[in-house]
């Protein structure tokens, strides 16, 4: 298979982990047979410094034409007291409102040697392994008009969706069911808002097309609470964008390590953006010490989701979980009695468990 990657490494340690990622796709592409080619532009600080712009034309063009798009991190000190066209954040929301980017997954897996640091109980956590779609384009913070009435004494915020937008949000969730347990929970607030009514009404009509997908409807109030108390009770949530922002972030604590998680960013054809949940790391840039998993683990989405490679991305997240066994770990983890790697060395064990086990 042939396929042409932009890789966005971006700031800070952006820069260190998409070169791991590139590593592993790499060595992927060389076991598996296929052709992958890249191309590196800049985007967020480092394109404010070079172009004085967070996201360059070229940027944006290139993107447009290429299979999917790899991001390493944006952002760092450096340009916080930039005005705000020349903040980096804005490379990213433009680049994502520029590609129509409307469905983020976050997956959230517990690694067993990393659960001893879940703030919840380790045998609760164990086993978790859940998927989190949000649609990330309409609601709440898109709803029109959003604003302050009488004087400033009452307040507007509108909840709008479409059926379009919706439909195509449940397909991405009932496709990625397919590729897993396949077992989606749809959520809402049904018994008040009009718009969760609507939602619902849409995910019943969808079922019939994915009769292998057990599907069934959780008010978001009852969603957080059973997050916490039976989260290996969830394989895949679909939900609008305001309680998806809150779920994924609740969820994204369970497993206790944060560096580790990846997400992408999909719209309606195969394409899609990837990039790790954590930021640039203004702390520990330039140091060499970064865990680069969150982003191997987003490539290992790339290929699953808009390349459709199955096997190359279940190699990948094999490896990250033997890796761990074996007691490998960055600075950031905490793993008894195990060996403490930096970027370079933990990228290379990765590249040689795929190359041993295939
Ligand atoms: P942003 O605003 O871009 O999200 P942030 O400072 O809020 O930035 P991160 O950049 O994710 O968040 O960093 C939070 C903390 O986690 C920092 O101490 C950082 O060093 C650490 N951290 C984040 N990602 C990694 C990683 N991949 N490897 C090691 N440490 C990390
Ligand atoms: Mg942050």
């Amino acid at each position: 298979m042939k396929k042409h990657i932009v890789l966005l490494p971006g700031d800070g340690i952006g820069t260190e982990v998409i070169q791991s990622a590139n590593e592993v796709l790499d060595v992927i592409a060389d076991v598996f047979n296929h052709t992958f080619t890249y191309e590196t532009h800049a985007i967020g600080g480092c394109a404010v410094d070079k172009y004085n712009n967070p996201l360059p034309q070229e940027t944006e063009a290139a993107c447009h034409k290429a299979d999917a798009v790899l991001l390493g991190a944006v952002g760092g000190p450096k340009w916080d007291q930039h005005p705000s066209h020349l903040r980096p954040e804005r490379g990213l929301l433009g680049i994502r409102k520029s590609l129509d980017l409307f469905a983020n997954l976050r997956p959230v897996k517990g690694f067993s040697k990393l659960l001893h640091a879940s703030p919840l109980k380790e045998e609760l956590v164990t086993g978790s392994d859940l998927l989190i779609v949000r649609e990330l384009t309409g609601g709440l913070y898109f709803g029109q008009p959003s604003e302050r009435q009488n004087n400033g004494e009452s307040v507007v915020d509108t909840l709008a969706y479409t059926r379009k937008e919706i439909e195509r949000i449940v397909d991405k969730a009932f496709q990625a069911a397919q590729l897993r347990r396949k077992h989606l929970t749809s959520v809402d607030k049904a018994n008040v808002l009009e718009s969760s009514k609507l939602w619902r009404e849409i995910v019943e009509e969808k079922k019939a097309q994915y009769p292998d997908v057990t599907v069934e409807h959780m008010l978001v109030d009852a969603t957080a609470m059973k997050l916490i108390t039976k989260p290996t009770y969830f394989d895949v949530i679909v939900t609008e964008n305001m309680f998806g922002d809150i779920l994924s972030d609740e969820a994204s604590v369970l497993t206790g390590s944060l560096g580790m998680l990846p997400s992408a960013s999909l719209r309606e054809d195969s394409f899609g953006l990837y990039e790790p949940v954590h930021g640039s790391a203004p702390d520990i840039a330039g140091k060499g010490i970064a865990n680069p998993l969150a982003m191997i683990l987003s490539a290992a989405l790339m290929l699953r989701f808009s390349f459709n490679l199955k096997n190359e991305a279940a190699i990948i997240e094999s490896a990250v979980e033997e890796i761990l066994n074996e007691g490998y770990h960055t600075a950031d983890l905490q793993v008894k009695n195990g060996q403490r790697v930096n970027t370079a060395e933990m990228t290379h064990r990765i590249v040689e468990y795929i190359k041993s086990e295939s």
